[in-house]
Order: C-alpha cells, then sequence, then structure tokens
C-alpha cells in the first residue's frame, strides 16, 4: 500500500509499504479521509520526541471496512467507520471505571515513542481494534467524520465543567478546539459565551459558531472581560492555548467560585498564581482526550447541530502529506484542519 511516512524529522515521503496485518480481534479499515493534529505538526520536528521516525501518523480518521479478523462480531466488509484515536486496554482499573482516556495501558494511533510504536492513518490502510471502531451515520462524510475526534475533546472539557443553564463563559484560544468548545458550550446550554485569540479570523469564525462577544487577546484583556460581567469575570473559563499568558489569562478572567478547564498543554509548566487561586476560591480541572463521547459528536453533527464544515480549511490528496505538514509547520496562512485523502 502507499502511506505517508515520516522516514526522518521534518520529512514525509508518500512510498510504499506492507499493508498491516491484521490480529484476530481487529479490521483492516480503508482510510478515506484523515485529518492534520496539532500533536503531528510538532511531532514532525522531534520536539516532543513522540513521533520517532519512521512511522506513520495520523489519528483522527474515517475509512470503510476491507477487511475482518476471525474474532470480529457485529462488524462487516463495507461498513463506514470512525475510531477512537487511543487504543485503550479494557481491562485496568481505569477502563473497568469508563474512564478509558485515562487507561495505564493507552496506546495513540500515529504515535512513536520510547514505550511503543502503532502506525496510524495516513495510508491507504490501518488495523483497527474492533472495540475502538464506531459506525458512520449516512449524514456524516469521511472528511466530517475527521473532526469527531477533536469534538469529542472540547465535549469532555465541557462535561468536565460545572454547567448551569445560563452560565457565563469565557474562551481563551480559538484555534480549532477552542472553536469546536464555543459549540459545545452552546450547544450545552450556557449562557454568554466570551472569546479570546490573536488571531481576528479565528475571532470572526467564533462569533460565526456561536460566541456572543469576542476579544483580540492582549496583556490586560481579563479586565474587559470583569467590565463585561459586572466586574466578576465569568463562571467557567476554558483555557485551549496552553502557554503560561494565556494560563493567566483564563485564570484572571474567571469569576469568585469559579471553574477554569485546562485543555491545552503546549507549554510543559506554567507559573500558577497560587494567590488568585486560594483566595478567589478557583477550581482548575484538566481534561484529557475523552472518554464516550463519540457516539454524542457523530449524532450532533449528523443533525448538524454543530458545523464542522467550518473548521476544515480544505481537503487534500495524501500525496501531497509533506507539502501541508511544511506548510502548517511554518504557520503559513491561517489554516485550522488540513484533511488529507487517500
Ligand atoms: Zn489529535
Ligand atoms: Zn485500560
Amino acid at each position: 500500500m502507499k502511506a505517508l511516512v515520516l522516514t526522518q524529522y521534518k520529512k514525509m515521503e508518500y512510498i510504499e509499504v506492507e499493508t498491516p496485518e491484521i490480529k484476530p480481534d481487529e479490521v483492516l479499515v480503508q482510510v478515506k479521509a484523515c485529518g492534520i493534529c496539532g500533536s503531528d505538526i510538532h511531532g514532525f520536528d522531534g520536539s516532543t520526541g513522540r513521533r520517532q521516525p519512521p512511522v506513520i501518523m495520523g489519528h483522527e480518521a474515517s475509512g470503510v471496512i476491507a477487511e475482518v479478523g476471525s474474532a470480529v462480531s457485529g462488524w462487516k466488509k463495507n461498513d463506514r467507520v470512525t475510531f477512537d484515536s487511543t487504543v485503550y486496554c479494557g481491562h485496568c482499573d481505569y477502563c473497568r471505571k469508563g474512564q478509558i482516556n485515562l487507561c495505564s495501558n493507552r496506546r495513540v494511533l500515529g504515535v512513536s515513542c520510547d514505550e511503543y510504536r502503532r502506525n496510524g492513518a495516513f495510508a491507504e490502510y490501518v488495523a483497527i481494534p474492533q472495540h475502538i471502531l464506531y459506525r458512520l451515520p449516512d449524514e456524516v462524510t469521511y472528511d466530517q467524520a475527521t473532526i469527531v475526534e477533536p469534538l469529542s475533546v472540547a465535549f469532555h472539557a465541557v462535561n468536565l465543567s460545572p454547567r448551569t443553564v445560563g452560565a457565563s463563559v469565557t474562551v481563551v484560544g480559538t484555534g480549532m478546539v477552542g472553536l469546536l468548545i464555543v459549540q459545545a458550550a452552546r450547544a450545552a446550554g450556557y449562557g454568554q459565551i466570551i472569546a479570546i485569540d490573536h488571531h481576528p479570523e479565528h475571532l470572526e469564525l467564533a462569533q460565526n459558531l456561536g460566541a456572543d462577544i469576542i476579544l483580540l487577546s492582549n496583556e490586560t484583556i481579563d479586565e474587559k472581560v470583569k467590565a463585561l460581567t459586572g466586574g466578576e469575570g465569568t463562571d467557567v473559563v476554558f483555557e485551549v492555548a496552553g502557554t503560561n499568558a494565556s494560563v493567566h489569562t483564563a485564570i484572571a478572567c474567571a469569576r469568585k467560585g469559579g471553574a477554569v478547564t485546562l485543555v491545552g498543554n503546549i507549554a510543559p509548566k506554567v507559573d500558577l498564581p497560587l494567590q488568585t487561586v486560594v483566595t478567589r476560591q478557583l477550581t482548575l480541572q484538566g481534561s484529557c482526550a475523552s472518554s464516550g463521547e463519540y457516539p454524542a459528536c457523530l449524532d450532533m453533527i449528523a443533525r448538524k447541530a454543530v458545523n464542522v464544515d467550518a473548521i476544515i480549511s480544505r481537503s487534500a490528496p495524501l500525496a501531497d502529506g509533506h507539502r501541508w505538514f511544511t506548510t502548517l509547520y511554518n504557520k503559513e496562512g491561517h489554516h485550522l484542519k488540513i484533511v488529507l485523502n487517500p
């Protein structure tokens, strides 16, 4: 089969490789679409150490079943599917409690690190264990299905946050996941949503997708948020940028007794404004990946309750993968999601 292989850091080659062999409990998926994730871009240059070459990246994908393993039940050839980005084990303490994102033996598709190597979906075919498959509703296209994974991240963050109908929200960072959080927060029944970002284009999109107020970020933007909320700040803040400055902004935008849900994690460490968190009695909540949100996300996309087409900047042939990785890596243009089609 053909695959887009990271053969060395910053170099992707579209080459012939062996088609994966499936285990009895796996299916072979013929990939129709696979999105480029921010984590793939951060792995591209070796900075995270989680994409050690040679590896086939790609974990936001969809396709059609081409072959079924001998122990697989409930799935057949030609079924349209998407799948979780994480292969969870199903039998550790976390999995047994339904916290599959925290699985002690989790393996992410398209990741090769010191502990394991698992090829992903920037290829014509990928082997997928049956327990992480989800059926695509007829209304959902293969390209749209690549957004299910980041949408599930957005839903998970909202599900972990205090939800009172009408509670006010700030979203710090309106990149792709931030824009999906704006939509998830709107769907969840929150009240006023304030979106903050560096890019006017992203903010404009945030407004189209449900934000009530958009603010271009600067160092004192929390004062603006407080001025818009009776001097208090919002009930809930979602931090979706993950830098020292953005975490400070997020904490400063929360009202007393409010909650800050932390999703972004570009910086491995940030300074914690301890006295603000303690004296304003804030709740800080980390949110990682998703656990069980896929079916709801697929349903929301099928019913057009969320707009994922607005998130897809363009689709391109998988053969052009190197060019698109380089474009995203060099931050040329304002692309949200690039989807590659084998
Ligand atoms: Zn991803
Ligand atoms: Zn587990």
